[in-house]
């Protein structure tokens, strides 16, 4: 397998430390909002990974952090009259929501900063005691310059850096490049006790103390999006290499932007959508198709039109999907024929296709268009003269390719039969409350979709007729 890594701007094949095990970090969100689907691009596609490699045979150690005290949170709750910690429990609650609608699977762990502050602590006396940081004032910095691997991740120089942030000159900092791991207490401002006074940690200071804490030293993989790569994840880099003298991560992962007009979509520039809005229209099918459609490193354009577009391919899978299951109930013959068992090994020739596909840094893009070619092969050679057992491969198949990007798992069958028993339902009310128009209009309904309803004394039944 390998994976493009943004530290040596290479694909590299993907070797983990402990063999069979995957130990990755995905930068999770700013508990102050419901997320937009900005965000939730970065979440299905690092979900994808995590399903494939799972798929693979891994076993995947997945922490997402929520990252719950900043200035964002502050400023947000300040403006609703509750606590950060009362509004990070509101949006944690609803991102759990959000992001299971959108199928994704949850998270061996879901830190929060604020869990964490005492290992935080910790994590700054020591870069304080072996001379990477110190204190003014309550604060207490990072001193870039005393990590000479500084810019390695987004490829900079400490000269082009401290060029380029003159201008920002604080008076505390020894050098305007170095940044704040912990942060003395404002008026009004939640903090804690610590050796430089009442306090908060930094934001970069969390991630790496969190990934430390619960999956060690050295991680395979950490992941975000791409406007982590700096000052984040640099920062990230230096604070966590200067406190053990080893390698942080050893693949770091970024997806590229979801966009809208060709600009990225961010809560600061007011032109996202939320998840939860986007959900009300479309399912979590049609919502990862589309996320998934583009390679995770090249930006993806959002709008309302491409979505409409994959719901329609998506159809044509389920169309598929709903034969095979019918199929599978109307056929006679069970066991596979002789002249079917080259036909096996022709559709099995699919999974190695998507595998391949996969297997190069994620290319669900190129692994989706696999799965379009096996089921238009599947549509054309499988019908009711077909045996059971190639129409059940055939049905695994489908679901196997689609079970690591999160779709596909439905049955067409199953929600036909649910659909068809709320309408008799729907029905039976009608009738109790003597309203025969209604009852009658959902016969008729029933009717033309092909289902024949019988009151029988055990109620009613139904059964369809072609
Ligand atoms: P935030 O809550 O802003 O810290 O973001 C949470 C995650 O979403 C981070 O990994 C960001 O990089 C990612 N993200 C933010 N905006 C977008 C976007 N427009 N497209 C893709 N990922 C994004
Ligand atoms: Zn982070």
């Amino acid at each position: 397998m390998k994976i493009f890594n943004t530290l040596t701007r290479k694909k590299e094949e993907f070797i983990p430390i402990k063999p069979g095990e995957v130990n990755m970090y995905v930068c999770g969100p700013t508990v102050y909002n419901y997320f937009h689907i900005g965000n939730g691009r970065t979440f299905i596609v690092f979900d994808t990974v995590r399903r494939y490699m799972e798929y693979r045979g891994y076993k995947v150690n997945f922490v997402q952090n929520f990252t719950d005290i900043d200035d964002k949170m502050i400023k947000k709750a300040n403006e609703e009259g509750i606590t950060v910690k009362e509004l990070g429990d509101k949006f944690i609650d609803e991102y759990y929501k959000d992001a299971d609608a959108l199928n994704i699977e949850r998270a061996t762990a879901n830190p929060r900063a604020t869990e964490f502050i005492d290992e935080i602590i910790q994590f700054v006396k020591d870069l304080i005691d072996k001379g990477y940081a110190y204190e003014v004032n309550g604060d207490v910095y990072f001193e870039t310059k005393k990590f000479g691997q500084y810019g390695k991740l987004s490829g900079q120089n400490l000269e082009d850096l401290q060029a380029g942030v003159r201008i920002d000159v604080d008076e505390r900092k020894k050098d305007p490049i170095d940044f704040a791991i912990w942060k003395n207490q404002k008026p009004g401002e939640p903090a804690w006790e610590s050796p430089w006074g009442m306090g908060r940690p930094g934001w970069h200071i969390e991630c790496s103390c969190m990934a430390y804490k619960l999956l060690g030293e050295t991680i395979d993989i950490h992941a975000g999006g791409y406007d982590l790569i700096f000052p984040h994840h640099e920062n990230e880099i230096a604070q966590s290499e200067c406190r053990t003298g080893k390698p942080f991560a050893k693949y770091w992962m970024h997806s590229a932007f979801l966009n809208i007009n060709n600009q990225k979509m961010s809560k600061s520039l007011n032109n996202f959508f939320t998840a939860r809005d986007i959900l009300k229209k479309y399912d979590s099918d049609v919502i990862r198709l589309f996320m998934l459609s583009g390679h995770y490193r090249t930006q993806l354009n959002f709008s309302e039109e491409l979505l409409e577009s994959t719901k329609a391919g998506l159809e044509r899978l389920y169309n598929a999907i709903g034969n095979l299951e019918n199929l599978l109930d109307e056929v006679k013959e069970e066991k596979i024929k002789e002249n079917e068992k080259d036909y096996i090994k022709k559709i099995d020739e699919y999974r190695d296709k998507y595998i391949e596909k996969m297997d190069d840094d994620f290319n669900t893009a190129d692994a989706i268009a696999v799965i379009f070619d096996m089921v238009r092969d599947i549509n054309t050679n499988i019908d009711a003269d077909s045996s059971k057992e190639l129409i059940k491969h055939s049905l695994d198949l489908i679901r196997e390719l689609g079970g690591p990007l999160g779709i596909l798992q439905n049955s067409v069958k199953e929600n036909l039969d649910e659909e068809i028993e709320k309408l008799i339902e729907q029905r039976q009310q009608a009738r109790k409350e003597k309203n025969w128009a209604l009852a009658d209009k959902i016969r008729d309904e029933l009717k033309d979709r092909g289902i024949v309803l019988e009151d029988t004394p055990q109620g009613v039944r139904w059964k369809k007729v072609n």
